[in-house]
């Protein structure tokens, strides 16, 4: 199904108070020719295969205080009940009740918890796909501690498997799949880049070096929309004097199987990389600026892998504080001020707080920090996939105005951030809103006040 097949009227009235944005269509999307029937019952095999303890006891923990509504950003700028954290689980929540909980043959016998229905899956698709960025802040604030933007991803596999996916999201992990890079950045694109930007920048960018300390990857919007990250990275490398590469077996951080909820595409992305790394005996594997990669391989590598991975993962910005703090990393000072977005799957969920702000410190700006800021930062509202849905558009700018006014209350002169969805979050804010800020990358600016060397 296409975006333009179903236009049916959507719900939610999006006026704002700042600007008026067009209502968007609601629309269902499913892959692949499968009865009704048919998909309810995959997708309920998977969310029961999904309850473990951890889940099983999420479900049971909630007590109904609301708090991480006023968490969403969703919520927060339409107080549309529907997207209430808690409620986006609901479903998952129900079929918890009915097929694996402890009283569930009382549910069922009693039908106290309706049965799941294909209908119920299709209007959800809309409450875990396109109002969900998977940003972590619901899961901070529940006072239970219940991991809501996990539940979100286990609840994307079900999906995944009967077929009920956003389509444009479905397409660029099928692509990423079949040709190793959601956005077209395959083994010779990346190939040709590398070529293109070595000549014009006159560096050294090494690939597929056979033994290297550390592994670089990219992620597909880097390579296809901000290629100078690729000529920063090398720039960084050079300067810090790493052995360091490369490779055209693994070079895509990017993970739409994570995103999409396809757990066995998720694994293929992220084996390709830790194969790679193993291949060339990294001690290092550097993830780029890009928030979901980091969660995919710093936080689930492991796990897929079986086993402790036999090198370390880090984001580049960590790379980057590592060796300001060696002293190999030696920037000239620019004298503005900054406010740094902190990217969700970095810093809150991801526990790379400080890092960016470190690396802020050594090139001398005047950090001006959001309100709120660091682990409780907002969302830029693209993430878990949502900057990729259209359908999803309005809604998205609706929230994406809570950030431009966070950052226009700093009146720092230069927004920086460390992910490349973000910044194309904020570049697609930016044109939509006419507004009058450009997102920055750190990595790039740190590339560009290399001390000793030309901008
Ligand atoms: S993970 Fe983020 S976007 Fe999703 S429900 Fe929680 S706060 Fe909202
Ligand atoms: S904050 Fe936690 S306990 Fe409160 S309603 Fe949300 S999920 Fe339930």
């Amino acid at each position: 199904m296409s975006a333009s097949d179903v236009n049916t009227e959507h719900p939610l009235e999006l006026e704002t108070p700042r600007f008026s944005v067009k209502k968007p269509a609601v629309r269902y999307d499913k892959q692949g020719e499968v009865p009704d029937a048919e998909r309810v019952k995959r997708a309920m095999q998977n969310f029961v295969r999904d309850f473990g303890r951890s889940a099983a006891i999420y479900m049971e923990s909630c007590v109904h205080c609301g708090n991480c509504a006023e968490a969403c950003h969703f919520y927060a700028t339409t107080n549309d009940p529907k997207y209430t954290p808690i409620w986006k689980i609901e479903p998952f929540k129900q079929a918890y009740k009915r097929e694996y909980g402890p009283f569930a043959w009382f549910y069922r016998a009693l039908n106290l918890k309706s049965a799941v229905t294909v209908e119920r899956l299709e209007e959800w698709q809309e409450l875990i796909y396109d109002s969900c960025t998977v940003c972590g802040r619901c899961s901070l604030i529940c006072p239970m501690g219940i991991d809501i933007a996990s539940l979100v991803s286990l609840a994307r596999h079900g999906m995944a498997k009967a077929g009920l996916v956003p389509h444009e999201l479905w397409a660029v992990a099928e692509r990423g799949e079949k040709e190793g890079s959601p956005l077209g950045a395959t083994p010779k694109v990346f190939k040709d880049r590398i070529e293109w930007l070595a000549d014009d920048y006159e560096v050294d960018i090494p690939l597929d070096k056979a033994k290297a300390d550390v592994l670089c990857t990219m992620s597909s919007i880097e390579i296809m929309k901000y290629p100078e990250s690729i000529v920063a990275t090398a720039k960084i490398m050079k300067h810090v004097g790493a052995n360091w590469t490369f490779r055209l077996d693994g070079y895509e951080a990017t993970n739409f199987g994570l995103l999409s909820g396809n757990a066995d595409w998720q694994r293929d992305m992220s084996m390709k990389l830790i194969d790679a790394a193993i291949a060339c005996g990294a001690k290092t594997l550097v993830l780029p600026e890009c928030g979901h990669a980091y969660g995919a391989l710093r936080w689930m590598g492991a796990n897929l892998y079986g086993k402790p991975l036999p090198f370390r993962v880090v984001h580049i910005a960590e790379f980057m504080a590592e060796h300001v703090k060696s002293g190999k990393l030696r920037l000239k000072k620019v004298g503005k001020s900054v406010t740094f977005h902190d990217p969700c799957q970095i810093s809150r969920r991801g526990g790379a707080i400080e890092a960016p702000r470190e690396v802020l410190a050594a090139l001398g700006v005047e950090l001006r920090e959001m309100e709120p800021t660091k682990g409780l930062n907002w969302c830029c509202g693209g993430g878990g996939g949502v900057v990729t849905i259209h359908r999803a558009d309005a809604l998205r700018y609706k929230v994406f105005q809570l950030k431009m006014n966070q950052i226009d209350d700093t009146g720092a002169e230069l927004p920086v951030t460390s992910c490349s969805n973000c910044r194309q979050t904020f570049d697609d804010g930016q044109a939509h809103f006419k507004w009058d800020k450009t997102m920055n990358s750190l990595l790039e600016m740190v590339a560009h006040n290399l001390e000793g060397e030309a901008a």
